[in-house]
């Protein structure tokens, strides 16, 4: 309970509606997905507050990159929602094409967590995002949200299924994809999917290796010592 871990204190930093007008970076990870897939339940139950990303805004109204900046230095993005029905076909293909072209341009990337309603699995959509962004070699993790709806039985199937379209669109890249079972509303899956885009960052456990270029900004980490979280640790860095 209260164990600080690598969302702690994540704060917003930044919103852009252009990619010529985002911050420098040196590690970030993308979260994106459909419209209600259940993007902004996920960032909030990883950062473990309630309205840092925000749960039902007007869907599909907005283009903005919302920035939120961890501990450690890292940003997290928070890409715009994609498939909102009622937003005009030309609108639909220029938000893709935005998405598509951050994924391929952002040096900083790191991975990308792809939000997906486990009820209903990968559209379209979401392989066409991952059609472009594999290539690159980078990881995805795969949140397939909203398990709690779902009976036990169903929620295997709808992992299953998860993994078979990936295998079957992506047979050389499904090593570079998770797929983890999610609920903002239960809790499920929010640990694990923390110790991996930690992984991503190399944050180890708390620790910052990150070195951030903010005067000061040593400093204000320092007074947060890093605690361990009881998990494995990796080797101990000189301080
Ligand atoms: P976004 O558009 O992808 O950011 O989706 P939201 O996070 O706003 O969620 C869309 C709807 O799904 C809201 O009504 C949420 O309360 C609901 N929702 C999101 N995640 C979960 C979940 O894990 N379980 C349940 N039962 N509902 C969820």
């Amino acid at each position: 309970m209260g164990k600080p871990g690598l969302f702690e204190d994540t704060a917003f930093f930044t919103s852009v509606a252009s990619l010529g007008d985002l911050p420098a970076s040196n590690a970030e990870v993308a979260f994106a997905g459909r419209s209600n897939a259940g993007k902004s339940s996920a960032i909030n139950a990883l950062v473990r507050r309630h309205r840092l990303a925000f749960v039902s805004k007007t869907p599909g109204r907005t283009q903005q990159i919302n920035l939120f900046r961890l501990r450690s230095g890292a940003l997290l993005a928070d890409l715009p929602g994609y498939g909102y029905a009622a937003v005009p076909l030309d609108l639909k293909r220029h938000w893709q094409a935005f998405l598509t072209r951050y994924l391929a341009t952002r040096q900083a990337l790191v991975g990308l967590v792809l939000v997906v309603d486990a009820r209903h699995g990968l559209a379209e959509l979401d392989l066409e995002l991952l059609a472009g962004f594999l290539p690159s070699g980078r990881s995805v993790l795969i949140l397939a949200t909203k398990m709690d709806k779902l009976t036990q039985a169903a929620q295997r199937g709808a992992q299953r299924n998860i993994e078979r379209a990936l295998a079957a669109a992506f047979p050389a890249q499904a090593r570079q994809v998770t797929v983890v079972p999610f609920s903002a509303t239960r809790r499920i899956g929010v640990e694990t999917a923390e110790a991996l885009i930690g992984e991503w960052l190399g944050v180890d456990n708390g620790e910052m290796p990150m070195r951030d270029p903010t005067p000061g900004a040593d400093r204000a980490h320092k007074e947060k010592a890093p605690r361990t979280r009881g998990v494995s640790r990796g080797p101990k860095r000189p301080r």
